[in-house]
């Protein structure tokens, strides 16, 4: 059970689908709605340890959307408070764009007639060293669904392969079992993302249409078995647009995160807010949020959560991302392509959306470093043997 204050008690919740099945979800999507502006004062009043799931519906209310400012000035302090003027960099690498899983808003689901591509071992390194040479030492592998093609014994192989050269790998795939994530641990791989996608089971099951991914529940417990393989850190996210309610989305990812926070607390949580992007699915979200919602999204999710990381990528434009490093976002691409092979080869295969900064990874380092942020690149590697002689020698003697 999760108490008022969205914090989980050890028994007797087994899972986040217990803790979600148990939250009062029709007052807090009240308060989501309708909260006063006094509950906003209350809810931003309150000591960031304190504050409840209730806080956080009035946080993501109309009423506080009129308090941006004040919502953003908190969210900035907590921010730095907790972070630092630190910016982690990322890039996402597309090994593969085949997929057998039919989502209807995504540029490489199984019908689409696109130019796919799977890359080489040869390929891999190739894309890995460009990034390299641009200052990343944090790289997300990502693929489409083909068991056969992109299975876990491919991405264990890539991750192997990798790790010789880069110090951070994270994966953004299909989910996986918990013994399958921690062979993929064991390779080298230290993050797993897992976006639920939309976390109403009746907007999953239209928009997920045939393939492995239409297991709701499945991935709904994905973070947790890769908490529980090892990794050092999850992320998880919903792609908003494809609900009609994005404060309901935002409901659940809190929760979600809390939940993890609470139980797999030697695991580090993000949390990201993509947005539906043009693609060759040819997609339009219904109800897109729009610019002023997601920032005051990023302030409410910082309010509840302050120590959780809280990622932005390049499907936001320059101006609108620049704005958002300030209040609250932690983790940031930069320079992204979202095909494989894109980066030295761009256009050869179908991208999986359009990305809308276009700036350089340069040109977004020199734009933190106006705003007074430092992109750092490198802030985890896994430990040489050297190092992990050197701290079991130190622990040796610890009971
Ligand atoms: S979102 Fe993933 S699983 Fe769905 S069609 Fe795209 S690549 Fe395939």
């Amino acid at each position: 059970m999760s108490d008022e204050r969205g914090f989980v008690s050890p028994e007797p919740v087994e899972t986040f689908a217990d803790a979600f099945a148990a939250l009062p979800m029709g007052n807090l999507l009240g308060l989501a709605h309708e909260g006063s502006p006094g509950a906003v004062d209350r809810a931003l009043g309150t000591p960031p340890i304190e504050r409840t799931l209730a806080d956080f519906a009035a946080l993501v209310s109309p009423a506080a959307g009129e308090r941006l400012e004040d919502l953003a000035e908190a969210s900035h302090e907590l921010t730095v408070a907790r972070f630092g003027r630190t910016m982690h960099m990322y890039a996402p690498l597309y090994l593969s764009n085949e997929c057998l899983t039919t989502c209807v808003y995504c540029g490489f689901a199984r019908e689409l007639p696109i130019a796919r591509a799977t890359l080489t071992p040869e390929r891999t390194l190739e894309e890995a060293r460009w990034l390299l040479r641009q200052g990343f030492r944090s790289i997300l592998l990502l693929t489409g669904e083909h068991e056969r093609l992109t299975g876990v014994e491919f991405l264990r192989e890539r991750i192997e392969l990798l790790a010789r050269e880069v110090p951070s790998i994270a994966i953004e795939v299909q989910v996986w079992s918990e013994d399958e994530y921690r062979r993929l641990a064991r390779a080298g791989c230290d993050a797993v993302v897992v976006y639920q996608e939309t976390y109403d089971p009746e907007t999953y099951g239209a928009v997920h249409l045939a393939g492995r991914k239409r297991r709701y529940l499945w991935r709904l417990l994905g973070p947790e078995r890769a908490a529980r393989a090892g990794m050092r850190r999850v992320g998880i996210g919903a792609l908003l647009g494809l609900h009609h309610d994005w404060r309901a989305e935002a409901l659940a990812m809190a929760t979600h995160a809390r939940f993890l926070m609470t139980r797999y607390w030697r695991t580090q949580v993000t949390v990201s807010v993509p947005r539906i992007r043009p693609s060759a699915s040819g997609f339009q979200p219904r109800d897109p949020i729009d610019d002023r919602s997601l920032v005051q999204l990023v302030c409410a999710l910082r309010l509840l959560l302050p120590d959780a990381g809280i990622v932005l990528s390049s499907r936001e434009p320059a101006a609108l991302r620049d704005g958002m490093f300030r209040v609250g976002i932690t983790h940031a691409s930069a320079g992204s392509h979202t095909e494989p092979g894109g980066y030295e080869r761009p256009h050869e295969a179908t991208e999986q959306f359009e990305v809308a900064d276009l700036r350089s990874p340069a040109e977004v380092a020199a734009s933190l470093l106006a705003l007074g942020y430092e992109p750092v690149w490198e802030d985890w590697a896994i430990p040489s043997p050297a190092t992990e002689a050197m701290l079991a020698g130190l622990h040796k003697d610890r009971p």
